[in-house]
């Protein structure tokens, strides 16, 4: 099973601390979203695997974090200052103002109950193009208008390693293939942002740019489409919730030669299968249009593409005494939608003996927020409540664990559920007598008796399965 709606999540995550609206007690702001005390853990954890997947256990990638804001020419060469913009329509009837090919994820605000452009009356003008970029300027002496101190906040991780490939290629000695990863926020003036954190305004995203010989590209290409969606898997993510879409040759960007978006099942609700999908990252084969662009080299017909460039980004090979521009195959994930995806995979609901329907959180162990708590049985026994926080202290710098007493062991066992904490140890009146505790298993609620000299050993062998 997993969430019947991304509504179900919101309501979760709010409840018990995962993500809260931005700026809340001032009536907050449009699709802006803070991250809780088990948001974070969580959005680390995903980060942490990502990184540690492609960095730490491959040996052909490094790691990079560039600048958000960078000189304005970046954006100029890279084609974003022209081309990275949406179709804008507005609506006379309704005066709202909405992407035109998002029509679907748009809410009507005359009527509720529709989405825009489902109404009869709807009424769009003509399509404008739309820069997302934000824009901001630099320094103190800048007035707001300045065109010299004009600068942007980044809207895609990407071009902060483009314009380092050079650094990190004479600093790390590599030769190709090779990638760089960098995980950071970027920020697009979306036009319909929504659906909770799946579309927003400032998001995170984790990208790698992997630079290889031209004609190994389509190969190298489609061995990320099969890495990244067997790592989606082994984050715990359904088969059946997962798919991947080949963009039209229409809908490629204009650097793209092929690019495969990886889609998630956001919209389980929606009648259509078709539009129950959404994009949860996206798989390009840039071509060698970003290193050949950031580049002061003639380039096209013998004139010079970039006046500005200091450097040439090409690469030479010592085997073939060849000098040219690497394709570079580019996998980009967004931080908070895989989050999102995570979360609604992850729910699940169990019913009680009593016939209560208990919420359950069966997120990865690796993934979750919280390993283990620890439950005394008697919060007014002493040595009972002695016991349970010493054990917890103990656990500590081996594993996240918490320490609860807030409640009785129902309501305690509950709570770590929802929140997907893989296991509760409870100390009891007998854990004093035979110095053993109970441990709990978050998804079948089974208990087992372990010994409080081995439980450490015991809980880091379960959460490495
Ligand atoms: P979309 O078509 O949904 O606008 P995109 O194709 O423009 O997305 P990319 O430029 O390929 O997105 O960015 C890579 C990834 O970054 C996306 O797959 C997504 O996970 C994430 N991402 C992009 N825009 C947003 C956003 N506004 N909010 C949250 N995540 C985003």
């Amino acid at each position: 099973m997993s969430a019947p709606n991304i509504e179900t999540i919101v309501s979760l995550s709010k409840r018990r601390g995962f993500v809260f609206p931005a700026s809340e007690i001032y009536g907050g702001l449009g699709s802006s979203w803070d991250y809780g005390s088990l948001g974070v853990e969580l959005a680390n954890n995903i980060k942490n695997s990502w990184w540690r997947w492609l960095v730490h256990e491959r040996d052909d990638i490094e790691g990079l974090d560039s600048s958000i804001i960078q000189n304005r020419q970046v954006w100029k060469y890279s084609g974003h200052e022209t081309t990275f913009s949406d179709p804008l329509v507005d609506c006379r009837a309704c005066k709202g103002r909405f992407r035109l090919d998002k029509l679907q994820d748009s809410q009507c605000p005359k009527h509720s109950s529709v989405h825009a452009g489902e109404s009869d009356e709807c009424d769009f003008t003509e399509p404008k193009q739309f820069n997302l970029m934000f824009k901001t300027t630099v320094g103190a002496v800048s007035a707001d208008d300045d065109e010299n101190a004009l600068a942007y906040l980044r809207p895609e991780t990407a071009q902060g390693i483009f314009i380092n490939f050079k650094n990190v290629l004479d600093t790390s000695r590599r030769k190709l293939p090779f990638g760089i990863a960098q995980i950071g926020k970027s920020f697009r003036n979306e036009v319909t942002p929504g659906n909770f954190i799946f579309r927003t305004r400032e998001f995170e995203q984790m990208e790698m740019e992997y630079f290889c010989q031209p004609e190994d590209a389509p190969r190298i290409h489609q061995e990320f489409i099969d890495n990244f969606q067997e790592w989606f898997q082994s984050l715990g993510i359904s088969a059946e919730n997962l798919k991947l879409y080949e963009q039209t040759k229409e809908e490629l960007a204009h650097y793209a030669e092929r690019t495969v978006d990886v889609l998630y099942r956001y919209f389980p609700e929606r009648e259509d299968e078709d539009k129950q999908w959404d994009e949860l990252m996206g798989i390009a084969n840039r071509t060698n249009f970003d290193l050949r662009t950031h580049s002061k080299k003639p380039e096209i017909d013998g004139k010079r593409i970039n006046s500005d460039s200091t450097e040439d980004l090409s690469y030479f090979d010592e085997a073939t005494k060849e000098r040219f521009y690497p394709y570079v195959i580019e996998p980009a994930a967004g931080v908070n939608r895989l989050l999102l995806a995570i979360l609604m995979d992850a729910y699940t609901e169990k019913t009680n003996d009593k016939g209560e329907t208990r919420v359950i959180l069966k997120l990865k162990p690796e993934l979750a927020p919280i390993k283990v708590a620890v439950l005394p049985l008697a919060k007014n026994k002493p040595e009972i409540v002695s016991l349970a926080k010493q054990i917890k202290k103990d656990l500590q710098p081996a594993m996240r664990a918490v320490y609860d007493d807030t409640g009785g062991i129902g309501k305690l066992y509950a709570r770590q559920d929802e929140i997907g904490t893989p296991f509760c140890v409870t100390v009891d009146h007998e854990s004093l007598e035979d110095n053993a505790v109970t441990v709990r298993d978050r998804d079948t609620w089974e208990q087992e008796r372990i010994k409080i000299s081995e439980l450490k050993n015991y809980l880091r062998g379960r959460l490495e399965t």
